[in-house]
């Protein structure tokens, strides 16, 4: 069942950042498995740059070591991974500084793919843009990949994106939201939109209301200081359950092209309703037997940054007023457990009468682990003994259709890098997006600093907060339970 591998054209990739800890987590890994399937010609390069003093020998044994360490053993052969070794190069290069473009600059051609990728701190996004256009590095048609975060608030973010536009054109911009492209997100642009059965069901007047739970059971130690400026509200929620949340509220683009897509998605983010405070619940895990609380993983004793954070978000429009998106995440949770649920209504009356376990239909999209996708249907209970229902699932899993535990799904990661050499914009998001999504999350920060709100404490390794259940028993209804 696995798709039929193109190979893309020949490129040159740099990674700037790319001895940092995504590239090696991350992007070499992929870019090693991608080499395997046969997708990248041999003519290709990858050259690392960062200003650390390396060689290209010194880039190859730090980028093996990456490979044994990330790539699953079956995934692994020596051979493989010594050729593979040759199309990489490294470039001593400072983004703030003179060092290395110049070398930058003989290395790399103008007549294959150019991409760069800026896997470094969002604070070299621009220099990193200035340089390679001041050195005559870049050309119209080089793609420059921006990591995220994309700026900390709307006017951070369009200083950014201005600071892009000088040097390079929106479609030369790759802002990457790894979410976008993870197999089980793209499936949900398939079921929706090529397929009749579900779009006559999708709207406010059959689904009851959609939960999003992005809920991981790691706590913020070791980047508590960073994610102690951010939280949970600007680290998850403004970009990847935003794109979630657009994919399954946009309507069907008039075709699968970058800006039709893009378009959609961003008249969801402003159709977007300002979220009151009753609405949000904000949480910060306590300590528990063997881990820290948040404070002290945050090394910041007085810290009021949300490590959890649950919201009842409502979208204006025809399709959706009266349907309910109920977003939470957080970290220390009960289970590394990633999902989105449609949860339809009830049939209008039953003929079976007060059914004992009469549930629902839910469609569940499983982001992690596990990729995929169970509808919930009620059927008859097989056997005799009268008319009993009970509810079994339709299940979808790409794990086991793909083969034992899903290794052969590409990571997210490789697809997205994949689609930049293509120049395939679709699954990034484009520059008015990232500015709608941040004033819709401006407010509501800006709401809760205005009145010095604490996060409500939580235990390690619950489902969050007391208040984030009352969120939905409020409106009669319940979270899904956070499970593997
Ligand atoms: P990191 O481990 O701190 O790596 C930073 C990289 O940037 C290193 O290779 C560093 O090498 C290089 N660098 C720093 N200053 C430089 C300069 N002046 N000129 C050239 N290179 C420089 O960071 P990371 O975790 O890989 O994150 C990279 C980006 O990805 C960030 O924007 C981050 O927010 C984003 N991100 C990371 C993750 C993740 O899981 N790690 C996830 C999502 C997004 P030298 O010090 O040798 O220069």
């Amino acid at each position: 069942m696995v798709s039929r591998v193109i190979p893309v054209e020949t490129f040159d990739l740099v990674i700037f950042g790319g001895t940092g800890d995504l590239a090696r987590r991350k992007i070499l890994p992929g870019l090693y498995r991608r080499y395997v399937a046969g997708q990248i010609p041999e003519g290709s390069r990858i050259i690392g740059a960062a200003r650390a003093e390396l060689d290209d020998a010194g880039f190859r044994a730090f980028v093996a070591e990456a490979i044994e360490e990330f790539v699953p053993a079956k995934a692994r052969d020596a051979e493989a991974v010594a050729r593979f070794l040759e199309h990489l190069h490294y470039v001593s290069v400072d983004a703030k500084g003179t060092t290395g473009w110049k070398e930058l600059g003989k290395l790399i051609r103008k007549d294959v793919v150019q991409a760069f990728y800026f896997s470094v701190a969002p604070s070299l996004f621009g220099d990193l843009a200035e340089r390679l256009h001041g050195n005559k590095i870049a050309t119209p048609d080089s793609r420059i990949v921006v990591e995220k975060p994309f700026g900390r608030d709307l006017e951070s973010a369009r200083a950014l994106n201005a600071t892009l536009a000088e040097h390079f054109a929106e479609s030369q911009i790759y802002r990457i939201d790894h979410y976008l492209g993870k197999e089980t997100v793209q499936n949900l642009m398939a079921v929706r939109f090529a397929n009749i059965l579900f779009e006559p069901l999708w709207n406010a007047r059959h689904v009851d209301h959609v939960q999003i739970t992005v809920a991981e059971t790691v706590g913020v130690g070791g980047r508590g200081a960073y994610y102690d400026r951010s939280g949970a509200m600007r680290d998850m929620v403004q970009n990847h359950m935003m794109q979630l949340l657009c994919l399954i509220a946009m309507e069907a683009p008039y075709q699968f092209d970058p800006d039709a897509v893009r378009d959609e998605k961003l008249k969801v983010i402003r159709a977007l309703e300002p979220v009151t405070p009753e609405d949000i619940v904000r949480g910060q895990y306590r300590a528990s037997k063997d881990t820290a609380s948040y404070p002290a993983d945050a090394e910041n004793p007085n810290s009021t940054t949300e490590s959890f954070i649950a919201l009842k978000v409502e979208v204006a429009n025809w399709r959706w007023k009266g349907t309910p998106f109920y977003l939470r995440t957080g970290k220390r949770l009960r289970a590394r457990a990633s999902e989105i649920a449609i949860v339809f209504k009830e049939v209008p009356h039953s003929i079976f009468g007060d059914e004992e376990g009469w549930r629902e239909n839910v469609l569940s999209i499983r982001l992690q682990p596990n990729e995929g996708m169970t509808l919930s249907v009620m059927i008859k209970e097989p056997g005799p003994g009268g008319m009993r229902l009970t509810e079994v699932p339709l299940d979808m899993s790409f794990a086991e259709a793909l083969g034992e535990d899903g290794a052969d799904i590409p990571d997210a990661y490789e697809r997205l890098i994949m689609d930049v050499i293509r120049g395939n914009q679709t699954l990034f998001m484009r520059g008015d997006e990232v500015e709608a999504a941040w004033a819709w999350t401006d407010p509501i920060i800006a709401g809760w600093e205005a009145k010095g709100d604490k996060p409500k404490g939580y235990d390690a390794f619950s489902s969050g907060p007391e208040d984030a259940l009352m969120l939905l028993h409020r409106d009669a209804r319940r979270w899904r339970e956070i499970a593997e």
